[in-house]
């Protein structure tokens, strides 16, 4: 008899419709970007919703978008608004008008709604009600909030061990809900505690901390006003953190140069044509100076190559192109970095750059001509096998030009979720540092355990061997974001209970554990109203801004509950008994008093009640941004990296998973990617010419991809060849669609962050 669970579609389906192909964009934002405004928030919105959630956002007295994490002005907002395209496309999706009732549960089937595509799961609505799928069957019920906890708790108590749990964090949770569910979590028994930044910046976190002391980039937003050259890696801002094109803009109005380095050339870097600016909007401003078409993970090889060029220029007039000063007073092993760089073959990471000689000199010179550097990256440089090399090499250029620890100057790595790096500030790690775990002890009585818990990998390998039992998302779609999409549905559906904190449906509700429960909560655009009153929530940007978030429109049913208050109350469920401090219950309310144990727990929140509700937040401190760096010797370290060449045979090519212009993560809000001239679909493969040519396929025709990994075939079928401006050897397909074909097993050397950004594929005519 076949299982039902094998029924369900743990990835996207094929849509049936036609994909529409035009030229790509040469711009971001302009006109276009008003009208998806308009009909995202006309779709979806009341009017007097759109005007309160549009004029509030950001703003000081308003609240955090709930999309990425790019940094607001410290000292003034525009009056006009402080949004981009999609940060709208995210709030309606929050702000939406529809609804996912308990009706609509007794509708759908789980395996009906298996069958549709994300972005239909995605727009059926915000939940109303907390739900149980009950054990064998395949429809949600309504289920109480006290017999939810209730079952939750049996379930965790009846665990042979805590380390059968595990507890993921989105990077949507706000400092309070993420301080809370650590303490619980640990509480609790266990540092299973994995998080999205397992997935994203892992490997700048491991990088960053050897080399200058913390996890977190240096600059603040005013250093892109001043500095003399931004060089941008791996990152597309146009799509996934659009108000950064302001700042860029005010870069270049101000006589800095930008470089882009990637092997796309996204719209985003081009040009942008900013909406609150008459003539910007019309005209635009050209961002790039300079374009580095880089080979997929050619990154490492590039600076290298440009650093060899600078070391020769250095060696004929010493002083004159690297800060020596600086790297005498605050850097070590720059010997041993300098006596490895004088070895490499100059030729050889040309090539495995990919890009001519005479761009990297182009590059060089640039770099040579400007003192204040700031270098930013993202998921383009942290998804790779190397990426902790990579970001150790991004930090030997800023050493190197003594770019770092003053103004104008530094690194930024650019996160992608809105508290993604608070999440981690306030805890959430499954690595629970001495410091914390001495400040849990003391502060709340109770031993924390002291193994490290299961990062993402681990604990998708772990459900999968039937080790853990027990899932609990606060809040996003792992299945989706994880690599290997089959083999994660499995893990999943071996679990005995999954429980998600969730605003909307998305598939991993459908794939769940055999027992599911969802349970539904209020929105960052929300008012938070409890027995204390209204409640204010926190996130930290990705400058380390620490600021208040107050929603601004009433919750959308009486039934949602905040974060904070869903984790207190079933932390009293679970853990209550146990442990004298703290008292939950008052938590469940008082979102001050979290605040206060924040404060009592986590460096740098001191006075948070009251500096949180200064205008603009509170910087936490960073000593690396003031020059001081806190490592192993007291100073910034130089690191030798090997150099990495990727490499592929006749017929194979590098897959890097990239995202549209009408998606934000997981969530998809439309089937159209503008910047790249596509429309109505995302089954498709962005391939060069020459390679289309070579492997004898044409532009438009369907073929699966495989991809090999350990003696295992992963198949991703029915996919759209597109002829793209693209490296040769290399292709692109869309995150989550391709995801099915990232190998559990494959990921970065330390930070275990799947290679989402090198996949190693094949690809034959489709089968029909
Ligand atoms: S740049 Fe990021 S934080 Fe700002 S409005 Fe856009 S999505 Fe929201």
């Amino acid at each position: 008899m076949s299982n039902p669970k094998d029924k369900l579609h743990a990835v996207p389906p094929p849509h049936d419709e036609e994909i529409k192909i035009s030229e790509p964009e040469n711009y971001a934002a302009g006109p276009p970007a008003l009208a998806a405004v308009a009909r995202h928030l006309g779709a979806e919105m009341t009017a007097k919703k759109c005007g309160i959630t549009l004029f509030t956002v950001n703003q000081m007295e308003g609240y955090d978008c709930p999309g990425c994490a790019w940094p607001d002005p410290d000292d003034h907002r525009s009056p006009i608004g402080e949004y981009c395209e999609n940060g709208v496309k995210a709030i309606v999706e929050e702000a939406t008008e529809k609804r996912v009732t308990p009706d609509f549960f007794r509708k759908y089937s789980i395996q009906e709604m298996s069958t549709w595509t994300d972005y239909k799961i995605g727009k059926s609505g915000r939940i109303t009600e907390p739900v149980i799928r009950k054990a064998g069957s395949d429809y949600y019920e309504p289920i109480t909030w006290d017999d939810a906890y209730q079952h939750i708790a049996e379930h965790l108590n009846g665990l042979e061990n805590p380390d059968q749990a595990v507890f993921y964090t989105s990077g949507k949770a706000s400092n309070e809900a993420a301080f809370l569910y650590q303490l619980f979590v640990r509480q609790y028994g266990t540092n299973n505690l994995p998080d999205c930044s397992n997935m994203c910046h892992e490997s700048t976190g491991v990088a960053l901390s050897e080399t200058i002391g913390i996890g977190k980039g240096t600059v603040k937003l005013e250093d892109f006003y001043i500095a003399d050259l931004i060089i941008v890696m791996g990152q597309n801002p146009g799509t996934n953190h659009p108000r950064m094109l302001s700042a860029l803009e005010i870069t270049k109005k101000k006589g800095g140069k930008i470089m882009g380095v990637n092997p796309l050339k996204e719209a985003g870097l081009q040009r942008f044509k900013n909406p609150q600016k008459v003539k910007g909007f019309l005209r635009g401003t050209s961002l790039m100076d300079l374009y580095i078409p880089v080979a997929v993970n050619g990154d490492l090889a590039f600076l290298k190559a440009i650093m060899y060029l600078l070391l020769q220029e250095e060696d004929q007039a010493p002083g004159t192109i690297f800060d020596q000063e600086f790297i005498a007073n605050n850097t070590s092993y720059y010997e041993e970095f300098i006596n490895d760089l004088r070895l490499k073959d100059f030729a050889e990471l040309v090539k495995f750059s990919g890009i001519s000689e005479e761009k990297i000199r182009e590059a060089t010179q640039m770099i040579k001509e400007n003192k204040k550097i700031i270098i930013c990256w993202a998921m383009g440089i942290t998804q790779h096998e190397n990426s902790v090399n990579t970001i150790r090499e991004i930090m030997n250029l800023l050493l190197l030009k003594g770019s770092i620890g003053k103004p104008g100057a530094g690194a930024c790595p650019v996160r992608g979720h809105s508290n993604v790096q608070g999440d981690r500030t306030v805890g959430v790690w499954e690595k629970l540092q001495p410091e914390l775990r001495d400040a849990l002890e003391k502060n709340f009585d109770f031993k924390p355990p002291t193994e490290n818990g299961f990062h993402v990998v681990d604990s998708i390998l772990a459900m999968a061997e039937g080790k853990v039992k027990f899932y609990m998302g606060l809040g996003g779609n792992l299945l989706s974001a994880g690599p290997d999409t089959k083999f994660t549905a499995t893990a999943f559906q071996k679990c005995e209970l999954t429980v998600q904190i969730s605003t909307k449906l998305n598939r991993n509700h459908l794939i769940a554990g055999a027992t599911s429960i969802i349970l539904p909560c209020i929105g960052r655009t929300e008012i938070i109203p409890t027995t204390a009153g209204d409640q204010i929530i926190s996130c930290e940007n990705s400058t380390g801004v620490v600021q208040a978030s107050r929603g601004k429109v009433d919750p959308i049913s009486k039934h949602l509950r905040a974060e904070p208050t869903i984790i207190a109350e079933l932390a009293n469920v679970v853990v209550g008994d146990k442990y004298a401090k703290p008292n939950w219950q008052p938590l469940a309310a008082d979102y001050d008093v979290i605040r206060d144990l924040i404060e009592a727990t986590i460096p740098g929140f001191d006075n948070f009640n009251e500096r949180v509700r200064n205008r603009g937040g509170f910087y936490l401190p960073n000593a690396a941004r003031e020059g001081n760096f806190e490592t192993e010797t007291g100073k910034a370290l130089f690191s030798v990296n090997p150099v990495l060449n990727l490499t592929v045979k006749k017929d194979e090519y590098i897959m890097m998973t990239i995202r549209s212009h009408d998606q934000f993560n997981t969530t998809i809000y439309g089937n159209n990617d503008r910047y790249r001239g596509i429309e109505n679909g995302r089954r498709v493969v962005f391939m060069n010419e020459a390679d289309i040519e070579k492997a004898g396929f044409k532009s438009g025709d369907k073929v699966d991809l495989f991809s090999y990994f350990e003696k295992e075939r992963r198949v991703a079928r029915d996919f759209q060849i597109i002829e793209y401006d693209i490296p040769v050897n290399t292709v692109a397909t869309y995150f989550p669609e391709a995801n099915v074909l990232v190998p559990i097993n494959s990921f970065a050397h330390r930070s275990y962050t799947p290679v989402y950004k090198s996949v190693i594929i094949k690809m034959a005519p489709a089968l029909v």
